[in-house]
């Protein structure tokens, strides 16, 4: 059964590089792509909400205590407004480290089980065992384990890729770090016909 909820099997490795941009918006079609057009904290994906506001930029060591990381891409993650604002000015665990499959076991009743103390943490900070985040969670794995069975097509409007991916080769960054990353953004690969239907 395919679990919508499944956190990545290793750390993150940036895959782009964008810099000097003099504020942190231009960075949003680079973080969609990134981290694959889902919150890096609780992987709901852009394409089961509405569409424009839903999703934030957020600083991992906070604008108030490093406002020199303000505009620094490996301090800019993507996430979802609700666990943006949950996070607030704080210091939490790295979630693209500690927010592991293995880390963390998602429950078919939608309850994330901890393995690590470091996840627990970052669990707990994020409140992302709310009981409404739980039964949000339930609810797509219900819909998405239906779809499996029964509509192959749904299944893949479910869990396929929003329609606007970023061509981030158009874009002219003052200076980009990781260039070579260019080649596997979203948009390149599904060019290629490399970009899998679902993931
Ligand atoms: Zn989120």
């Amino acid at each position: 059964m395919t679990i919508p909820f499944t956190y990545p099997a290793e750390p993150h490795r940036r895959r782009h590089g964008p810099a000097g941009y003099a504020d942190y918006e231009s960075f949003r079609p680079w973080l969609r792509d990134e981290f694959a057009f889902r919150c890096v904290f609780c992987l709901t994906r852009e394409t089961w909400g509405p569409f424009r506001g839903q999703y934030a930029i957020d600083h991992f060591v906070p604008a108030v205590i490093e406002p020199s990381q303000t505009t620094d891409y490996a301090n800019l993650l993507y996430s979802c407004i609700s666990c943006n604002g949950v996070k607030g000015a704080r210091r939490v665990p790295d979630p693209l480290t500690v927010l592991l499959d293995g880390s963390v076991r998602v429950e078919a009743d939608g309850v994330l089980r901890a393995e690590t103390n470091d996840a627990a943490q970052l669990i707990a900070a994020l409140d992302l065992n709310d009981p409404r985040r739980v039964e949000y969670r339930a609810l797509w794995i219900s819909v998405v384990s239906l779809a499996e069975r029964f509509d192959a097509e749904l299944l893949r409007r479910l869990l396929g890729y929003p329609a606007d991916l970023p061509d981030l080769s158009t874009l002219k960054p003052p200076d980009n770090t990781r260039p070579e990353g260019l080649v596997e953004a979203h948009f390149a690969r599904r060019e290629r016909g490399e970009l899998p239907e679902t993931y």
